[in-house]
């Protein structure tokens, strides 16, 4: 029997007649873009963040996009963020015409190291922008006062970290502003695209609120030149429909992700760590394994729905060539991208199904020499 490395069929399954009345009733109700389906989920996430404003839009990298723009960062700013995570990080930078400062990651977290921030910094950055990645909240004390010692914003990428805490607190509420994306295979996810902005500022939501649309101040009037990067109505209704299950989901994640863990002690492969200070909610279960690509391989070909998150960091990216980093600019992140496999996980596993990717890993290893 195969194995995905998600499963969002199953999710459904769990919650279909929520999930069927909620887009009946959006349908019933012509409610298409934005409306009351938006503006109540809005109120709801940023309850559940800690915070007092969420703006919905049409992804997790507008929602990246217009916080910058929302920031006035563009052309001649900086902003420091990981070489180590999905491109759209990266992208959504390049897109406002600022530039994307790399720094190297931590080998243990696979996040940013705040130990390199500082060297980084010059008169030009304007923020950091760390990326919760798997679903780990990044050291934010340490990049916190970084960012307060040189007047910096820091605005997370929580696309990969609904619902995750850092010393209590949610990933969301961390930083000057936070963006979510609710792709469907995230821990939060729509049925199409999906994305917000969370803030405690006013001025920054009632801008991102104007720049998703058009620029518009009401009706007719446009202040500025905006951007159709509005959430629609059906994901915002299916988005309140799932958000009263994400803590049971992320607690069923953990529970997986802690048995994957015990299961393969007696590899030689390295399973993720966290930091006692946070709460992670395994958006992906990665551990780094010897001879990954041939563990891969072999994996794919028992029917296991591995992947890698992430071969090619940013830098390395063909898109990024005109930054000309090197190859071994960041070694901590290219030796993660060499070496990082991700295992299937999704709240709706059974164990089952888990032990059956542990056999295959382990026969696979045996056949590799490793075990
Ligand atoms: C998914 C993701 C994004 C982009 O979100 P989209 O909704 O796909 O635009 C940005 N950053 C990270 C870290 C992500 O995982």
């Amino acid at each position: 029997m195969t194995i995905p490395l998600v499963d969002l069929k199953a999710q459904y399954d769990t919650i279909r007649p929520a999930i069927d009345a909620a887009i009946r009733r959006v349908i019933d109700n012509s409610a298409y873009i934005m409306g009351q389906e938006v503006a109540a989920f809005e109120q709801a996430f940023a309850a559940y963040c800690g915070v007092k404003h969420a703006v919905g839009v049409s992804s997790g990298t507008a929602a990246i996009f217009l916080t910058l723009l929302g920031y006035d960062i563009g052309p001649g700013d900086e902003v420091i963020t990981t070489p180590f995570t999905f491109f759209a990080t990266g992208e959504a930078i390049s897109q406002v015409g600022a530039r994307p400062v790399f720094v190297d990651i931590d080998p243990v977290t696979y996040n940013l190291d705040p130990n390199r921030i500082e060297a980084a910094i010059t008169p030009r950055t304007r923020a950091i922008m760390p990326v919760h990645l798997f679903g780990q909240p990044a050291a934010m004390d340490a990049i916190n006062a970084i960012a307060e010692r040189h007047g910096l914003l820091v605005i997370e990428d929580a696309a990969q970290a609904h619902g995750s805490r850092y010393k209590g607190r949610r990933a969301g509420s961390l930083g000057s502003a936070a963006c979510f994306s609710f792709y469907p295979s995230k821990n939060l996810g729509c049925y199409g695209d999906g994305g917000a902005v969370v803030t405690d500022d006013d001025r920054l939501a009632a801008r991102v609120r104007s720049l998703r649309d058009h620029g518009r101040t009401n009706k007719y009037e446009h202040a500025e030149l905006g951007y159709g990067h509005r959430l629609d109505g059906i994901q915002a209704a299916i988005l309140a429909a799932k958000l009263p299950h994400l803590d049971d989901w992320n607690a069923a994640r953990r529970r997986l992700a802690d048995r994957y863990t015990a299961l393969l002690a007696d590899t030689p492969l390295v399973t993720p760590r966290h930091l006692p200070e946070t709460e992670p909610v395994y958006h992906c279960y990665v551990v780094r394994a010897p001879q990954r690509d041939a563990l891969l391989g072999a994996l794919q070909k028992a029917g296991i729905g591995v992947g890698v998150h992430y071969p090619i960091p940013l830098h390395l990216q063909p898109a990024y060539r005109f930054l000309e980093l090197e190859p071994g600019s960041f070694p901590v992140a290219e030796q993660a991208a060499r070496e990082v496999l991700t295992l299937p996980l999704y709240a709706e596993m059974t164990e089952a199904q888990q032990d059956q990717v542990v056999a295959a890993i382990k026969t696979a290893l045996r056949e590799l020499n490793l075990l």
